[in-house]
């Protein structure tokens, strides 16, 4: 469907709930971030009802200028040293059972912000270990040491998005890499084999469907378990443009050729996002 016009299974109504307060209250006082209410996901009543959240640590400016986000390139921060204390003080204030973790990205560090990953997820882990931990990451500009010292923590998964088809990465993802990314996923599986790897694309940037099958295989290849796919909605005029809505049946036909091609769980729908129903993926793999 052509761009023009937002169609209606992308207009829902963002309703406030007392929930809602309480988590930003929570947010407040301990001076984190989500990318749940800083990004105003659509999703944030049903994640939060659901004990879902995501956080994004190391800072809200990122030192990359990727063309679909909305994530701000102003002065960097400092590294909070008492983030990883704050963010698990919050996962159990809040009663979350499957916990997300992101960030910017932060080339500036020496190690990209793998050791700060490393902290958060070993104080997570040490107020409860039943809580699942999924980490989101960047791709450490191809550090394996920097991977190694998240996959040493042994998250439940690491996440890492392959966000757009390689013919578009110039003009979405300029400062990062395909075969980069992609390498990235199977180097965790080379050092844990038992961790659980999950990417993400979004559709509507002027890919093909032929593109977007071939992403799948990639993916597979290098043994990702799980697949998020949605919609890109441009956060402003600013950023690259929606070329294209893709149908809801569109969605549904690239979840089955994903279940064809071997992964475990696809979550694609229009208002998909990479941390979108994790804990039900995260269940779903365990199933197996
Ligand atoms: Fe937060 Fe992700 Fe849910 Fe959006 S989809 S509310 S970012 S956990
Ligand atoms: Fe946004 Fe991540 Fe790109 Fe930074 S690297 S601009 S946070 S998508």
């Amino acid at each position: 469907m052509a761009a023009d016009r937002k169609p209606h299974w992308l207009r829902i109504k963002l309703r406030q709930g007392h929930n809602l307060e309480y988590v930003k209250e929570t947010l407040a006082s301990l001076d984190l971030n989500t990318v749940c209410v800083e990004a105003n996901c659509p999703n944030k009543i049903e994640c939060f009802s659901k004990k879902t959240a995501t956080f994004m640590i190391l800072g809200r400016e990122c030192t990359r200028n990727c063309s679909f986000c909305n994530v701000s390139h102003g002065v960097l921060q400092q590294v909070d040293v008492n983030e990883p204390v704050n963010v698990a003080e919050a996962t159990i204030k809040l009663g979350l059972k499957h916990v997300v973790i992101t960030s910017v990205t932060r080339d500036d560090l020496p190690d990209g912000g793998a050791a700060h990953f490393a902290e958060v997820i070993k104080e997570i882990k040490n107020r409860d270990e039943k809580i699942i931990v999924e980490v989101l990451i960047p791709d450490f500009q191809g550090s394996e040491a920097a991977l190694a010292k998240v996959v040493a923590e042994r998250p439940h998964i690491i996440n890492h998005n392959i966000e757009t088809v390689p013919r578009l990465y110039n003009e979405v993802r300029p400062m990062a890499g395909y075969r980069q990314s992609l390498e990235l996923l199977k180097n965790v599986k080379k050092i844990d084999n038992e961790i659980i790897t999950k990417s993400g694309i979004m559709l509507g940037l002027g890919e093909t469907e032929a593109e977007v099958e071939e992403v799948m295989a990639d993916l597979r290849s290098v043994g990702c378990d799980l697949l998020t796919i949605g919609q890109y909605l441009a956060p402003s005029k600013a950023h690259y443009p929606i070329k294209e809505y893709i149908t809801p049946e569109a969605f549904e036909e690239y979840r089955i050729k994903g279940l064809d091609l071997g992964f475990k769980f696809v979550a694609s729908s229009p208002l998909v996002r990479s941390s979108y129903h994790a804990a039900e993926m995260y269940e779903a793999d365990n199933r197996e």
